[in-house]
């Protein structure tokens, strides 16, 4: 039988005046950012957590923990990179991923083709593989007040 593996990843970080905002490898025009120990690309971290959580390698926070140095400011796309490696080595292929990011403000439609070009090129696998989708949540919760991003992520791997 084949063996085709799914797996989730949820990631949510705090918004703050003046920081550079990255959402799926690209750079956001917004006057807020993501506070984080890396560069707070918040859909490239739930992104490595859906590929981790695949294969049952544990999380991002535990290959990449937020007290090490090693990883301060750290693009994310570097990040994923190295979990694309993990997938590999363990003999895999990843078949398609889908991201959810919810986010008020700025209107991030116009970045998601290049997010999704972006984070193919990465994974090695075609754009049309990478679904990347973009909600606000209506002015509810922490979202909605503009305090917060939160992404979800699915990957399904298989061999
Ligand atoms: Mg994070």
């Amino acid at each position: 039988m084949e063996d085709i593996r799914v797996g989730h990843g949820f990631d949510v970080h705090e918004i703050a005046p003046g920081l550079p905002m990255w959402l799926g490898g690209i750079s956001i025009d917004s006057p807020d950012g993501f506070v984080a120990h890396s560069d707070g690309d918040v859909a490239i971290h739930a992104l490595c957590d859906a590929l981790l959580g695949a294969l049952a390698l544990g999380d991002i926070g535990h290959h990449f923990p937020d007290t090490s140095d090693e990883w301060a400011g750290i693009d994310s796309k570097i990040l994923l990179e190295k979990v694309v490696e993990m997938v590999r080595a363990q003999g895999y292929l990843i078949s398609n991923v889908d991201i959810t990011i919810a986010l008020q403000r700025p209107k991030i439609a116009p970045y998601i083709p290049q997010m999704r070009e972006c984070l193919a090129s990465i994974m090695g696998i075609s754009s049309a593989r990478v679904s990347v989708k973009a909600t606000t949540t209506e002015n509810l919760g922490f979202v909605g007040r503009g305090e917060g991003c939160e992404v979800w992520a699915s990957a399904l791997v298989c061999r």
